[in-house]
């Protein structure tokens, strides 16, 4: 799997490459354009594909061959979280909520019942903020340090950390080391957010189920618990069991 920095290296080598011999070679100037596009679209699959592992190794599926699928919830703590807690609890399913540091104020109720009801809860960040991927390392370690102080208030030791839109960079890379943080991605993206329609979101998941699957949802989107009626149903009745924890 391509790296940050071997692939880094490799294109520096080939630009000195390039001005040493092409005097010497006649080497056409398009080789330098092709070779400087071809490592920015490699800067930008590792940047935008958590499962790559370009910047940084998270974890994108569970350890395990048995039909076994995690739930994630992104954004949370939110009003719509209290419903999401109730299908789940029906249906006897735990999952992990990825908290935004910033949307505790004020729902913390939600994120002490979360914990309450045995679902494990990591860092989203405090801000997740727009722009975070273009911070420098200090700004975003000091970021993510305000919201685990926060939430190792309600779920202690825990490391657990998904970053802002699944963006990974050196720096993010370098903050969740100096935070002993562990990154956890996805392998089953519903793109809830975007498609908004329960049936093509459910079909959508189904259609990407394997063993040891984490499924990314969002529990703020007005329609959350409604997909989960009809989604938790459906895994199961594909033979899938939900994991309780991460690993
Ligand atoms: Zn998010």
């Amino acid at each position: 799997m391509l790296k940050f920095w071997p692939t880094t290296v490799a294109f520096v080598l080939g630009l000195i490459t390039f001005f040493v011999f092409q005097s010497s070679f006649h080497f056409n100037f398009w080789y330098l354009i092709i070779w400087i596009k071809l490592y920015a679209i490699i800067q930008f699959c590792g940047a935008y594909f958590i499962g790559l592992n370009f910047h940084l190794t998270s974890i994108n599926s569970l350890n395990t061959n048995e039909k076994k699928v995690l739930l994630t919830f992104d954004d949370g703590p939110h009003t719509n979280t209290v419903k999401v807690l109730g299908g789940l609890k029906k249906h006897d399913v735990k999952a992990v909520f990825f908290i935004i540091g910033k949307n505790i104020q004020g729902n913390e109720a939600i994120l002490k019942q979360i914990v309450a009801d045995g679902h494990q809860i990591g860092n989203h960040s405090f801000t997740h903020h727009n722009f975070i991927d273009v911070w420098p390392t200090k700004k975003v370690s000091e970021d993510f340090a305000a919201c685990q102080k926060l939430i190792e208030h309600y779920q202690p030791n825990t490391k657990f950390f998904r970053p802002p839109y699944g963006v990974t960079n050196p720096n993010i890379a370098k903050a969740l080391k100096q935070l002993n943080l562990q990154s956890i991605g996805w392998n089953v993206r519903s793109y809830d957010t975007s498609i908004k329609d329960v049936e093509k979101i459910k079909q959508r998941v189904l259609s990407q189920l394997k063993p040891g699957a984490i499924i990314l949802l969002h529990d703020r989107l007005d329609f959350m618990p409604e997909l989960l009626e009809v989604l938790i149903p459906a895994i199961k009745e594909k033979g899938y069991s939900f994991a309780e924890k991460v690993n």
